[in-house]
């Protein structure tokens, strides 16, 4: 199946001069999301995983998916302010300024084989703030895999050492 048939570029969103790439047409087509689903799980190869962390808010969607083929649990790392227990968090740098992402303390044990997804692959810092976070719990990242990457943007440069995969390039 051609994945990209199903993401939809869309101009000046969320500000002006970006071209976001909108995956909700792939969500919404019944094949399409299954056979996404399927292909970021056949990229896994027969590595196992105790737990799927997957990034607010976008990771969401097919995190929890996997999580479930997998016999892995589910993991969800949040935005400031959002998870209610106690938690660790990492700071990173954005092009103007910071952002924060927390992980419930407790979310992951030492020795966990974790998978890291989220939908985009653009800079790298998100899922670099991820592995930390990650890292830090005592988890061993077995993949940080992405429905797509922009290349352009350079990201699998800042995860590197970490093993990355994505259904589309771009
Ligand atoms: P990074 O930290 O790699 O620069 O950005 C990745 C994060 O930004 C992901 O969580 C992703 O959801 C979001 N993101 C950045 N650009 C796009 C885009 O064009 N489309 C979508 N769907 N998400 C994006």
């Amino acid at each position: 199946m051609n994945f990209k048939n199903y993401i939809r570029n869309v101009s000046d969103f969320p500000e002006k001069g970006i071209v976001f790439k909108d995956i909700t047409p792939l969500l919404q087509d019944s094949i399409a999301l299954a056979a996404a689903k399927n292909a970021l799980l056949q990229m896994l190869g027969d590595n196992t995983v105790d737990k799927v962390v997957g990034m607010e808010s976008r990771g969401f969607f097919f995190a929890p998916m996997l999580a479930i083929d997998l016999n892995a649990g589910f993991v969800p790392v949040r935005k400031p302010g959002k998870l209610p227990f106690s938690k660790i968090s990492e700071t990173y740098s954005l092009e103007y300024g910071e952002d924060v992402l927390e992980m419930h303390s407790d979310a992951i044990s030492k020795g966990d084989k974790v998978l890291i997804h989220d939908d985009v692959l653009a800079t790298g810092g998100t899922a670099s703030a991820v592995c930390k976070l990650v890292e830090r719990l005592g988890g061993e990242i077995v993949q940080c895999n992405f429905l797509l990457e922009l290349q352009f943007l350079n990201g699998a440069e800042k995860l590197a050492g970490y093993p990355i995969a994505s259904l589309m390039k771009f």
